[in-house]
């Protein structure tokens, strides 16, 4: 194969995670060459000020790179402007906005989050919006889990698109909605078999804009389904965010350990300054369908309660590990709502979430 086509190849493997689509089908790749000097390109952009431009153009070096090493510091892109210059109307609806409850729209938003993956942060987050719903309050749920965007999995809404709408520079999207539930995923724009390559500035562009650009219309609540623990994209995700509060979700294994301590010191750090609701314990036992009436505090006990005492935070809930949930998965329904054990666990949470909420 020449290496013009391998290259191409390379850059077919990047995703344009508006479009959905790779870069070279989406006409975005012009002006190719390929030769002993080098590599060089126009990254065509479709619509101004496309949010995802320098971070595709720094992906394309990294891949072409990667792929090519004779080609390291020899990779010349220019992102080419749009031919047509956005109007002062709707550069100035598409400045970025602090979300927050400021306007009235949207009464409380709460993060939920944990010091590492796998504890069962995202299966509260969804399980927590059912409940919401199902108590009669409108509820919004962000799903900003980069490294694993899992709630469309759990709505059953795997493959789906939120709808655009709005004019060029001012799109808004439109969540999709699922057992009461209006749901926006970072999964709906990225898909997971990229996750490592839009892990980057990519990954955080996104997020921004649908952070900025979701029509959620008037919401009692608004969760955010946030990445596992502290980091860069943390800061930049709470900087844009005016947070009603924080919910910590840890497994009794996790409780002690520094990264649930080291999360909630994030949040009431002075920079983030968020009050913490409480913290959830999942999987705090197990209960074998044949004897309903036993726990086995298989994970330890007492960690929940301990950590909430020293934090000086409440025990919002403890969830009991689902047996059904074990064995098979997500089924495209949140357990709450099929596994009475868990929907009285999950009520409770609700209920302690509404009592600490702006009305
Ligand atoms: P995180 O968002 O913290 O990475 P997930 O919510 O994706 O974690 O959960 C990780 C895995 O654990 C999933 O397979 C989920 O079905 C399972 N899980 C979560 N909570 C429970 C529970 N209470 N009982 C049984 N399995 C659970």
């Amino acid at each position: 194969m020449k290496i013009r086509e391998e290259v191409l190849n390379v850059l077919k493997s990047i995703i344009h995670p508006e479009y959905g689509e790779d870069i070279v089908t989406n006409g975005m790749v012009g002006a190719l060459e390929v030769d002993d000097i080098g590599v060089t390109f126009a990254l065509l952009i479709k619509r101004p000020k496309d949010p995802f431009a320098q971070s595709i153009k720094k992906i394309c070096e990294q891949k072409i790179e990667f792929a090519f090493p004779q080609y390291k510091d020899k990779i010349e892109i220019s992102i080419e402007a749009p031919v047509r210059p956005p109007s002062a109307k709707s550069a100035a609806k598409a400045a970025p906005k602090i979300i927050s409850t400021d306007n009235g729209d949207i009464k409380n938003i709460i993060a939920i989050s944990s010091g590492k993956g796998g504890v069962g942060k995202s299966t509260v987050t969804a399980n927590l919006a059912v409940q919401l719903a199902k108590m009669g309050y409108s509820v919004g749920l962000i799903d900003a889990d980069i490294y694993g965007p899992s709630q469309p999995k759990m709505f059953g809404l795997e493959g789906e698109a939120p709808q655009v709408i709005g004019e060029e520079g001012a799109e808004q999207f439109i969540p999709l909605e699922r057992y009461g539930v209006k749901l926006i995923s970072i999964g709906f724009f990225i898909k997971v078999t990229d996750a490592l390559v839009w892990r980057g500035p990519i990954a955080t562009n996104a997020l921004r804009q649908i952070l900025h650009q979701t029509a959620w219309g008037k919401l009692d609540y608004l969760l955010i389904d946030l990445p596992p623990g502290t980091g860069d994209i943390h800061l930049t995700l709470l900087a844009e965010m005016k947070l009603t509060g924080a919910v910590i979700v840890s497994t009794p294994q996790q409780v002690a350990l520094a990264d649930v301590i080291r999360g909630i010191e994030m949040f009431k750090s002075p920079k983030i300054d968020v009050p913490i609701l409480g913290i959830v314990e999942n999987m705090a036992w197990f209960t074998p369908a044949e004897l309903p009436n036993n726990k086995y505090y298989i994970f330890g006990k007492g960690g929940a309660v301990e950590l909430a005492k020293e934090q000086g935070v409440e025990l919002l809930a403890q969830i009991p590990l689902v047996q059904s949930l074990c064995e098979g998965g997500d089924s495209g329904t949140p357990d709450s709502l099929q596994t009475p054990v868990s929907g009285l666990a999950y009520m409770e949470l609700a209920l302690n979430i509404e009592k600490l909420s702006n009305k």
